[in-house]
């Protein structure tokens, strides 16, 4: 059995080991030290023991036929019966690395009475969609869609299982990744299929986003990873497109399970335009000089309909607030439009915004990093440009001056 082993002929009681583990689970009794339930294998205590009295005792997974497990599946979330955006990126990449696999593209749609979303995933690239449909999975208690995952993967054999990074995508794909097992990257920006070994390649950001670190899965299945929504492109609809919708089981519920759960009350957020779902983005970094330069920012933002955004220095120092910080420790964003005033671009702020689709970029320094992702480059002072680019905006008809400017020509 998996553990922590206390070797009684090396423990001296000490009790080192007791003051190192933050979780209580160890304490000297008759002088040795003992081990609880509250351990939950940190290892911590093994390099405090200077006796090397303590041990981690690993079970070894019994071998797995790992040939048996095929095809790519998706979890295509939905909330109150409609689909996130977010599924539909996972297809995209989906149908990218099932064509490198040769395999199925599956989208799995769990909800109740959500039937008459499966065509859409069909739509945007899957070739299978299995559905389950069952009151207990009208509302996002994960409890409840554990044991259908668990079922499913065990019945079927993906062989590689992607979820959206979204607040239940994290909060159950790693008790489905610990029943079964298996790996799980989270966060991943990248997934590539490794053309030689087949792997999945699951490549996010690491050590505060100083490098991308490649991680793999070789021993154990389904190969699983989620993705910050944002990240991977959306493939065009394809309404010829066909495919196979297979309903499944809900599994036989183990009533103490659901029992205990019980949902109070459920609030959805009002919808707000954020930067993440934004067509254009305005945004902001430290060249912007200052607060009040920020209402330039603003006034652009809304000149051209898009909203603010900024590098996470101006949340730092309260010029703007937390949600809209782009980046690692921000949003990832996708806009068609990006324009960025006074942005070095740093790697973590690049690692937000690899899914716009145009970048206008504008810094003093022709050297500034922004400007290898920039299919626009400025060389200029954000602050003179921004406020060149509202004096043109708001002399359009459309702004009301030049209106107002016929008007008075033509009295
Ligand atoms: P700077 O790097 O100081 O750049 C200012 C730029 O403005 C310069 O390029 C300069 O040439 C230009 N400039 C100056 N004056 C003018 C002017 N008048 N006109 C035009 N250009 C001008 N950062 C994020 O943005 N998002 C994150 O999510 C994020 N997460 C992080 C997580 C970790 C763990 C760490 C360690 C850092 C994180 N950072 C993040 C911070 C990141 O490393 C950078 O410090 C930050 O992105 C720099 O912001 P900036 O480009 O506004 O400022």
């Amino acid at each position: 059995m998996t553990g922590l082993k206390i070797h009684q002929d090396k423990c001296v009681g000490c009790g080192l080991c007791v003051k190192t583990c933050a979780a209580d689970a160890l304490a000297i009794q008759n002088k040795k030290a003992v081990v609880n339930e509250a351990c939950f294998l940190c290892g911590m205590c093994l390099d405090s023991c200077p006796f090397k009295a303590i041990s981690i005792e690993k079970q070894a997974a019994p071998k797995e036929d790992l040939s048996a497990y095929h095809g790519i599946w998706i979890y295509a979330e939905q909330q109150q019966g409609k689909i996130l955006q977010v599924a539909y990126e996972l297809l995209g990449k989906g149908q990218e690395l099932a064509k490198q696999k040769g395999c199925k593209l599956t989208a799995l749609l769990f909800g109740n009475d959500v039937a008459n979303e499966a065509q859409s995933l069909i739509a945007y690239g899957a070739d299978e969609v299995l559905l389950c449909e069952h009151p207990l999975l009208d509302t996002q208690i994960g409890e409840n869609y554990i044991d259908l995952f668990d079922q499913l993967i065990q019945e079927r054999k993906p062989e590689i299982l992607l979820f959206g990074a979204t607040g239940f995508g994290r909060s159950i794909a790693p008790r489905i990744a610990a029943r079964r097992q298996t790996g799980l990257t989270a966060d991943c920006t990248i997934l590539e299929i490794d053309p030689v070994k087949g792997l999945l390649n699951q490549t996010r950001p690491a050590f505060g986003g100083n490098l991308m670190a490649t991680i793999i899965c070789p021993n154990h299945r389904p190969q699983m990873a989620t993705v910050r929504p944002g990240i991977m492109q959306v493939q065009p609809c394809d309404v010829t497109h066909t495919g196979e919708i297979i309903r499944v089981d809900y599994p036989d519920q183990d009533a103490s399970k659901t029992a205990s759960i019980e949902l109070l009350e459920q609030v959805i957020a009002a919808h707000v335009n954020t930067i993440v779902d934004a067509d254009i983005i305005i945004s902001a970094g430290k060249g912007i000089g200052s607060q009040k330069n920020m209402e330039l920012v603003k006034r652009l933002a809304e000149l051209m309909g898009g909203v603010v955004g900024v590098s996470r220095p101006l949340v730092d120092i309260g010029w703007s607030e937390y949600q809209n910080q782009v980046g690692q420790t921000g949003s990832t964003v996708s806009p068609k439009l990006l324009i960025t005033f006074g942005i070095s671009g740093a790697i973590q702020h690049l690692a937000g915004i690899g899914g716009a689709k145009t970048i206008i970029a504008v810094n003093t320094d022709p050297e500034a990093p922004i400007f290898s992702v920039a299919h626009y480059k400025v060389v200029a002072d954000c602050v003179e440009i921004l406020k060149h680019m509202i004096a043109n905006l708001e002399a359009l008809p459309e702004n009301g001056l030049l209106i107002e400017e016929s008007k008075d020509k033509l009295s």
